[in-house]
């Protein structure tokens, strides 16, 4: 029996995770889980799988959920950064689900980290944010962190059994999102509701927005760096519009190993909850007969400036991808506002970036500054693109 904590059990992530869970019960137990604001579906999820601890954004919450639950579930409920500590910490739990959004995701992912969890992480924000630090962290505790994201589960899958020695490139795929195939001058106008249409995966507000800027692929490039300590200039992205190769691995004798599956993050999350067994799947499987072809695409920097950004960004190291990834974080609240333009998002991150003094080796504290020092400019440099002005 594994003890499962959830960081962030309502987002679809968390919800998948749970979903595979309930399809194992005799494999898998829920001890923890924590969320944002969402107290109705964590009500829900209490009922079913029993917590000993939960955890939410707020005093507010945690009054609202209180009132709420049965108390003879005997659930604790706790709020705020203490909060989510604990759910990341508990003693109970074997592996920790790392799936909050955004760089909220950090310091939690760090707690469970530093009490010795195996981390299965779907927050590519804090890899992104601390890859560095993570990675060593995790060395030194002896802790095992699986990838969730579906390309980085992929190449891991890809990787199993060779020498790392004999990669020769990385082939992340990307399915090119809602925009592949508008017009350049188009995306000016884009709302907030086209690019939240995305072709092949159901997913948050967030990293939904990211697919259509290229952004996410740019974090998943980062991650990916990180996670297989790879080379940057040694992970090519492709776009493969069906997303059934999740990515690819070229070895250095020509030879590549991919990864297929239909897009379903059950996938993923089964695997790393479950490695190195493997669990099975309660969905369709694959049939290729039915996809019929595999297309694959040179992706377009111009049209998505975003991809560049996040590349130069992970060349250059430190600070620099937390200060990416922060100003992305403002942009896309900004964009899903209708405060900036989908075309202003890449600038803004762009401005922001230009005028950041780099730390080359940075702790966590100064990552954190890097993060708040971001925001803050991004913030400022938005009001002046303001779309109503
Ligand atoms: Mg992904």
């Amino acid at each position: 029996m594994k003890n499962i904590s959830i960081l962030g059990s309502t987002g679809s992530i968390g919800v998948n995770a749970l979903d595979v869970i309930k399809s194992n019960q005799s494999r898998f137990r829920v001890v923890a889980l924590s969320a944002c604001r969402n107290i109705s579906l964590l009500n829900t999820q209490i009922k079913q799988f029993r917590p000993k601890v939960v955890s939410v954004v707020d005093k507010e919450h945690a009054r609202k959920l209180e009132k709420m639950i049965d108390p003879a579930a005997g659930t604790q409920i706790l709020f705020g950064s203490d909060g989510y500590r604990e759910v990341a910490a508990i003693k109970e739990a074997n592996m920790v689900i790392s799936a909050m959004v955004g760089s909220a995701g950090l310091i939690p992912t760090m707690a469970a980290l530093e009490a010795g969890k195996d981390i299965a992480l779907a927050n590519k924000e804090t890899m992104v944010m601390a890859g560095d630090i993570i990675v060593k962290n995790a060395k030194k505790m002896g802790v095992t962190i699986l990838p969730v994201d579906s390309e980085h589960s992929a190449i891991f899958q890809c990787l199993s059994g060779n020498r790392h020695a004999d990669i020769n490139r990385i082939i992340l795929t990307a399915s090119g999102g809602p925009f592949l195939n508008i017009a350049q001058d188009e995306l000016a106008n884009v709302k907030p509701e086209h690019a939240l249409r995305h072709p092949n995966w159901q997913m948050g507000p967030k990293i939904t927005i990211d697919s259509a800027s290229m952004m996410n692929k740019g974090l998943e490039v980062i991650e990916a760096k990180h996670f297989f300590s790879v080379d940057i200039d040694r992970i090519e992205v492709q776009i493969h519009p069906q997303s059934i190769i999740h990515s690819m691995v070229e070895y250095v004798d020509g030879s590549v190993i991919a990864q297929l599956g239909v897009p379903d993050m059950r996938i993923p999350i089964a695997y790393a909850l479950s490695y190195p067994e493997r669990l099975r799947r309660t969905g369709p499987f694959l049939d290729l007969l039915k996809v019929g072809r595999f297309d694959f695409f040179c992706p377009d920097l111009k049209k998505f400036p975003s991809l560049k950004l996040a590349y130069d960004a992970g060349r250059a190291g430190g600070t620099m991808p937390a200060v990416l990834n922060a100003a992305n974080e403002v942009a896309v609240t900004l964009f899903l506002k209708e405060a900036v333009r989908f075309t202003d998002m890449p600038k803004l991150i762009g401005e922001v970036l230009s005028c950041h003094q780099m730390k080359g080796t940075p702790d966590i504290h100064d990552i954190l500054e890097a993060d708040r020092w971001a925001r803050e400019r991004a913030n400022k440099i938005a009001e002046r693109m303001s779309v109503t002005s």
